[in-house]
């Protein structure tokens, strides 16, 4: 079917679907690439040999389907959890699917849908409202202070106006870094209860990069907070696309009721069991890479940026008249980073030194220019 001109809005789709255009960075073929939170560590050797040989055992069953409640890496998961956040689980806490993505669009296709409401404190990951307008969702754009970090009464008072059905906590935030304390998830926690009763989801896609304690333990006693964690970002396997969540076993219970059966691939929990075994090494390149996330802070003020403290694997900087020629002009360098909207400002991921000295490079001399 070539050369007909009928696009999207002349089918027959979903009114909220209409004018709108898929999710995504641009992917462009630049020599440094700092716009999607990455890790820049590809998998060591060893891990590469490893993931081989398991995939190659669950080769010789992909005649059948695989596990479909993923015992094994389930138990994996909840071990990695009870030793990194300080809070014992066992598998019946825990869920996966493919990239925390598909996490939070099974909690959304459980908890919120059509009729319900989902709020979130923006600027934040925008794929929250999308995955809410993707399961019919009603979004509420929460407030968040100038400052980028949570007001808790501001935050509150929205829960308690709206009583929406789910309320996302990103921590740290993305784009921002912003990391939330436990003292707040808590009082958010009661608001929501009290407004509804909702669910609470806390995003911890990178608390591992976190100069704060993972917020797992708080989900003893309630029943309707759920952690959401994923292997994209600490386990440098963004390609794996692994996401967990730990939660009482009713919300596990409850997933599993839109959950598609065999959602995760054999050839997925082989590959996420072999990243398991290497755990301690691949958290050591999370330490150098919160020290290159530290430098860029330091670097960036030094320069004169003004830069929010930053929790995770990214830095968020500005400010500039216009971030989207910015992004461009540091884009001329060679230099991908990533303009989400944000006025004024853009965020870098943490490369490699070389990476990263590459990018200071290019925003030194930005700087230059702009006096
Ligand atoms: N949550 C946040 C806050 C994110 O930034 C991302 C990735 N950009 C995700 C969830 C989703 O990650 P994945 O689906 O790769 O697990």
């Amino acid at each position: 079917m070539t050369g007909t001109a009928i696009g999207i809005d002349d089918l027959p789709v979903r009114d909220e679907l209409r004018g709108k255009s898929p999710y995504g960075a641009p992917q462009l073929d630049v020599p440094v690439q700092l716009n999607t939170n990455e890790n820049p560590y590809p998998l060591p050797e060893p891990l590469v040999r490893r993931i081989a040989e398991r995939v190659a055992e669950a080769a010789r069953t992909l005649n059948r389907y695989p596990d479909r409640d993923a015992v094994e890496l389930r138990t994996e998961l909840a071990k990695y959890l009870t030793r990194t956040g300080k809070h014992p689980v066992g598998m019946e806490n825990v869920w996966a699917a493919n990239g925390s993505n598909e996490v939070l669009q099974q909690l959304l296709q459980t908890f919120g849908g059509p009729g319900r409401t989902a709020i979130g404190f923006e600027p934040s990951y925008s794929m929250h409202s999308l995955i809410a307008r993707g399961t019919g969702t009603g979004w509420i754009s929460g407030p968040r202070n100038e400052d980028f970090r949570l007001d808790v009464e501001a935050a509150a008072r929205a829960i308690a106006e709206h009583a929406p059905d789910v309320v996302f906590i990103t921590s740290p935030n993305n784009p921002t870094g912003t990391a939330v304390d436990a003292g707040t998830v808590l009082a958010l926690y009661e608001a929501a209860q009290e407004a509804k009763p909702s669910l609470v989801v806390v995003d911890e896609a990178y608390v591992e990069f976190s100069h704060r304690d993972s917020l797992l333990p708080l989900i003893e006693g309630r029943p309707n907070l759920v952690i959401s964690r994923t292997m994209s970002k600490a386990f440098g396997a963004a390609g794996l696309r692994l996401g967990y969540l730990a939660a009482h076993p009713a919300v596990v219970d409850a997933v599993q009721l839109v959950r598609l059966p065999y959602h995760l691939s054999a050839v997925t929990q082989a590959t996420a069991l072999a990243a398991l075994e290497h755990t301690d090494t691949l958290l050591g390149y999370v330490e150098q890479l919160k020290a290159e996330r530290d430098r860029l802070v330091a670097e960036l003020r030094a320069i004169g940026y003004e830069v929010t403290d930053s929790d995770a694997n990214f830095v968020q900087f500005g400010t500039f008249a216009d971030a989207h020629t910015a992004w461009q002009q540091i884009l001329a360098h060679g230099v991908l980073v990533r303009d989400n909207g944000v006025p004024g400002r853009l965020r870098v991921t943490a490369g490699t030194p070389a990476e990263n000295d590459a990018f200071l490079e290019a925003v030194r001399a930005l700087k230059k220019e702009q006096q």
